[in-house]
């Protein structure tokens, strides 16, 4: 096949229905006018841009291909329904595709219609106006019309509806990409030897993520190894997408991507592209995928390690040689070009940083740095971190029979998948540390290891960074650190200094975390894995060698002094004509972007951000002339914590293969799946819900009585029902037979079939979550570590995490309202009049560790990993009618530890009422701190609790509500505390918090966490 051929099936997979489809479903008879007419008109009037692409609509391999690529309600369509007039539904809702409970009635919002004449043609002809700009290679321009198709939809205010008014589960952009992923296979089999070629489902998995994240001493060590995971995988990742689009990847989406847009934006400059063009494209990135914030631009790399550690394709059974696409040559073509890439973009920045420390010689440290690779050329030949690549293959028989689809295809992609699933599964425990792979301790044995600084008198030194692998650097203590200059690593007293800022005395670095530790004082040498095969190293090491502006990571004691610097700056004025010429008071002469958005945002506002407070406010000798300064200025005196949070889904996994875990947290578990039929009757009322619920018009009647016969074994009503519809007998018996297949298949698996649209709708929310999630740690001033996937890594000033929390648990659901160029309700993100679902019944826990800013980090991140893993395995939650586990908050501080459940219904949401009482205890948390923040309330109140506690438990609510009234008196200043009462809701008295190390009612939980947040503060 053509690679021209392929890309435009693939565009008009995109283009196969129109955006506006749902109003032409609702109101195209009387306006005479059929989606497919509406979807050709948009086609063709993209001519110009894609020659002849009308011509690829409506073909078999796309009616395949959107066949398949449906969500399971759907499919109910393609058995039941085959005369499309069945079951008409007037009404435009868009529901949740994980919770069909929540819809939105969108009928009166605004869609265009193309086809008529006198309407606003403003969307096809900006988006011409674009595209024919391109004027380049084909793959270009699907890319590029891949990522603004539904942005530039989204900008001319548009609405989306649903792929289908009668299961408006999803959204019409989520069914079309899908539709285009699902092009893969469907063209795998097209054509000529079809039946010989195999389509593949692959997926990548790093081995150890939060582990290699956790290995360093710095904050920059952290964000590097974290951002290498991503810009390694992104490495990958970019080869599939030139070869055969942007659609082959389904987890992480490549919709809403961050580090695709920014990749597509290099790549139109590179092909110099009218600038008009790149800024247009520029703009609709900046304030829908990045929410405003144009950070990316001035640092010229994304700034927040996005891409997990899992991947997975959908890939077609072909590869691209020049212009064609040949068969592959065996059947592990795809795993040994995923490793080779993998271990070609690791060479690829090893390459880059020797070029540039080669580059910046003059300067201490990057001498090291050079030194130490020439020196060191093999060791660093393997990646520190392994990857494990797993395929799974489909052929043609299994989805077609003879040339049309088998009946029972629609199952294929969820049988592959959790194939896949199950061959990660099958060698889980078998764990194999990168280190194993390398020489480095038969280099020890010869003595054969450089050592650079200091040498070991043992042979070998540990590296204090890992603490697994030998030192290739071993710095002299503090008092012997001029030794330097003598050894000739060092030149001057500057050079020592420079050199001293990025490795500390008494450090032993091994070569890898050497590396690390380079690539964080120039992270933007990672453009040689971000920007994919676009540029030589050389080049990108040229421009990156010409970069003046410093960039910044902040340290821990940064983050544990944001008060202080913030008082500071608010006193500026007579603070600094206190201290004069102290370095504090510096404008600063140099520019410098952080990865920390507070830092930019208060960089010149007059107080210099970049001195080190661990020589000032933190140090031994300078801490009382800060204490009597601050004290003379009346600004508080830094605590020495922050908080490290980390946060992940429940149960995402389980929810990607279809499982109901997720909806019924702790009522069933993952491990119930073994023997599902034992939990038969939760699971066939959720799924009996969902069905019906999934459903919009007439059809939920027919729904219910079909379920109404799986459950009595009597389908006379759904018979006599479908007759109405069908008129023909015949014809109806068969279909009515078929219905009944299909929904016994879904009651049996106790699951939802999985198809690419759950998944693409899944995998893009993901990536708004993660929007949505940056924007919050931005706004309450604190630092990504990591946010790839649905995983979060991130620091936060004490007083600002409690928000934090509230904020982004209520954000993921769908909730919480205006956020940057996103508004979240109802468990939807909505931009402008475009509503994506979010993910409503999905829990997120949270680990909460209050540190101190000196704490080893290692430690600390591992501690808050097993804390959050084995956490929520282990705690269940006892509501007083059920016990449910999962979607908690784990606060810790020293020996203290505190539960907080963010919600205590199972599923979590389902209705709009729901969203409320989620995280609503933090509320009341906040409450009260706020009360104590004020003086209206003692802290005493915390240490009085567990005199009352007995009795507050054991007492019927009206008593045990003026117990806590009294409680609450007794240590504060209030006359009325009837209203702080009010918050706490019935519920919280009855629930009780077991496993871990923990036992106890709720209340006493949130008595445990004010502890903690003012230990912090
Ligand atoms: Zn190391």
């Amino acid at each position: 096949m053509g690679i021209n051929e392929f890309i435009n099936y693939k565009v008009a997979a995109l283009l196969h229905d129109p955006p506006n489809k749902a109003r032409i479903l609702s109101e195209g008879k009387e306006l005479h006018i059929g989606h497919e007419r509406e979807a050709y008109k948009i086609a063709s009037s993209l001519r110009c841009a894609f020659p002849k692409i009308d011509t690829y609509l409506n073909s078999t391999n796309e009616n395949n291909a959107d066949n398949l690529a449906a969500s399971i309600d759907r499919y109910l369509g393609s058995i039941v329904y085959r005369d499309k007039s069945m079951f008409y539904e007037k009404n435009i809702y868009l529901k949740n595709i994980l919770q069909p409970k929540l819809n939105l009635n969108i009928g009166n919002l605004c869609f265009p219609i193309f086809s008529m004449r006198k309407c606003d043609q403003q969307f096809i002809n900006s988006l011409v106006k674009l595209l024919t700009k391109l004027d380049t290679n084909l793959i270009l321009l699907y890319q590029i019309f891949y990522l603004i198709y539904e942005l530039h939809w989204i900008d001319s205010m548009y609405s989306t509806g649903p792929a289908d008014t009668r299961n408006p589960t999803h959204n019409i952009f989520d069914h079309l990409y899908a539709t285009a992923a699902m092009m893969n296979w469907i063209l795998t089999f097209s054509g000529h030897g079809g039946s010989k070629r195999k389509g593949c489902l692959l997926g990548i998995d790093t081995v150890g993520v939060a582990d290699f994240i956790g290995k360093g001493r710095k904050t920059r060590d952290l964000w590097i190894s974290s951002y290498l995971v991503s810009a390694l995988l992104w490495y990958v990742i970019t080869a599939f997408m030139e070869e055969y689009g942007p659609d082959v990847v389904l987890f992480p989406s490549l919709r809403f991507n961050q580090f695709y847009a920014f990749y597509l934006l290099e790549k139109l400059r590179k092909e110099e592209i009218d600038n008009k063009v790149i800024d247009e494209v520029e703009q609709l990135v900046i304030n829908y995928i990045f929410n405003g914030d144009d950070l990316f631009k001035k640092l010229k790399i994304p700034p927040y390690p996005i891409i997990p550690g899992r991947v997975t394709l959908i890939l077609p059974g072909f590869k691209k040689e020049i212009d064609h696409y040949f068969p592959l040559p065996d059947d592990n073509y795809f795993i040994s070009k995923v490793k080779e890439r993998y271990d070609d973009g690791w060479k690829r920045l090893i390459h880059a940083l020797r070029i540039y420390s080669q580059e910046k010689r003059g300067d201490g440290f990057w001498n090291l740095v050079c030194n130490i690779l020439n020196s060191t050329e093999e060791l660093l030949l393997t990646p520190p971190l392994k990857i494990r690549v797993k395929q799974v293959s489909v052929e043609k028989s299994e989805i077609f029979k003879k040339s049309s689809l088998r009946p029972d295809a629609w199952k294929v992609y969820d049988t592959k998948y959790r194939q896949l699933v199950s061959e990660f599964k099958k060698d889980k425990l078998v764990k194999i540390a990168p280190e194993s792979h390398l020489k480095l301790f038969e280099l020890t044995k010869d003595g054969k290891l450089p050592q650079f600084g200091e040498k070991s008198k043992r042979g070998y030194e540990f590296c204090t960074s890992c603490g697994v692998l030998p030192a290739v650097v071993i710095m002299p203590k503090e008092e012997e650190f001029n030794k330097l200059i003598d050894l000739g690593i060092a030149k001057d007293e500057n050079d020592l200094k420079s050199l001293k800022k990025i490795i500390s005395p008494g450090e032993r670095l091994c070569a890898w975390c050497l590396v690390k530790r380079a690539l964080g004082a120039e992270p933007r040498l990672m453009k040689v894995l971000l920007l994919g095969d676009l540029y030589d190293v050389e080049e990108i090491v040229n421009n990156v060698t010409s970069e003046t502006v410093k960039i910044e990571i902040p340290s821990t004691s940064d983050i544990a002094s944001i008060r202080t610097f913030e008082e500071m700056i608010e006193k500026k004025d007579e603070l600094c004509e206190d201290l004069k010429d102290e370095k504090v008071c510096n404008t600063p002469n140099e520019s410098r972007l952080s990865m920390w958005q507070w830092f930019n945002e208060n960089y010149y506002k007059g107080i210099d951000l970049t001195i080190d407070s661990e020589e000032h406010w933190f140090s031994e000798e300078k801490r009382g002339y800060y204490f009597s300064l601050f004290r003379r200025h009346g600004i508080n005196f830094p605590s020495p914590y922050y908080a490290l949070v980390r946060a992940d889904s429940d149960y995402l996994g389980d929810l990607l293969e279809g499982k109901l875990t997720p909806y019924l947290a702790g009522i069933i578990d993952s491990g119930d799946y073994a023997n599902i039929s034992e939990k038969k009757k939760e699971v066939s009322e959720l799924l009996k819900e969902y069905l019906i619920n999934a459903g919009s018009g007439d059809i939920i009647c027919y729904i219910e009585k079909m379920i109404g016969g799986i459950f009595t074994g009597d389908y006379t009503n759904a018979g006599n029902y479908l007759h109405k519809q069908i008129k023909d007998p015949g014809k109806c018996y068969e279909q009515l037979k078929e219905s009944k297949k299909y929904f016994n298949e879904i009651f049996n698996e106790g699951r939802i079939i999985v198809t690419p649209a759950w998944h693409v709708s899944i995998s893009s929310a993901l990536n708004r979550g993660l929007i949505a999630e940056i924007t919050l740690i931005n706004k309450h001033k604190g630092f990504v570590i990591y946010a790839g996937g649905d995983d979060l890594l991130a620091m936060l000033p004490i007083s600002e995490v409690l928000d934090f929390i509230k904020e982004s648990r209520r954000a993921f659901t769908g909730y919480g309202g205006k956020l940057g160029n996103m508004c979240l309700e109802d468990g939807f993100a909505r931009f402008n009049n475009a509503c994506y679902p979010a993910l409503p019944i999905v829990g997120r826990s949270y680990s909460v560790i209050v540190s101190h800013y000196a704490d080893p980090l290692p430690t600390i991140v591992n501690d808050s990993y097993y804390l959050l893993e084995e956490g929520k395995e282990r705690i269940s939650i006892d509501n007083g009618k059920e016990s449910i586990k999962k979607d908690i908050v784990i606060f810790k501080y020293q020996g203290l530890q505190a539960v907080i459940p963010l919600s205590l219904v199972r599923p979590i949401v389902t209705s709009v009422s729901s969203f409320e009482d989620i995280a609503s205890i933090i509320d009341l948390i906040l409450a009260l701190k706020k009360k104590i923040d004020e003086g209206e309330i003692s802290t005493s109140l915390l240490y009085d609790y567990k005199n009352c506690k007995d009795l507050v438990t054991s007492s019927p609510l009206p008593v045990a509500k003026s117990l806590l009234e009294y409680w609450i008196k007794r240590n504060s200043s209030l006359k009325d505390a009837k209203e702080l009462v009010g918050l706490f809701k019935p519920e919280y008295f009855t629930t009780r918090i077991e496993g871990y190390q923990l036992k106890g009612d709720l209340i006493s939980n949130v008595v445990y966490t004010l502890r903690i947040i003012f230990g912090g503060e």
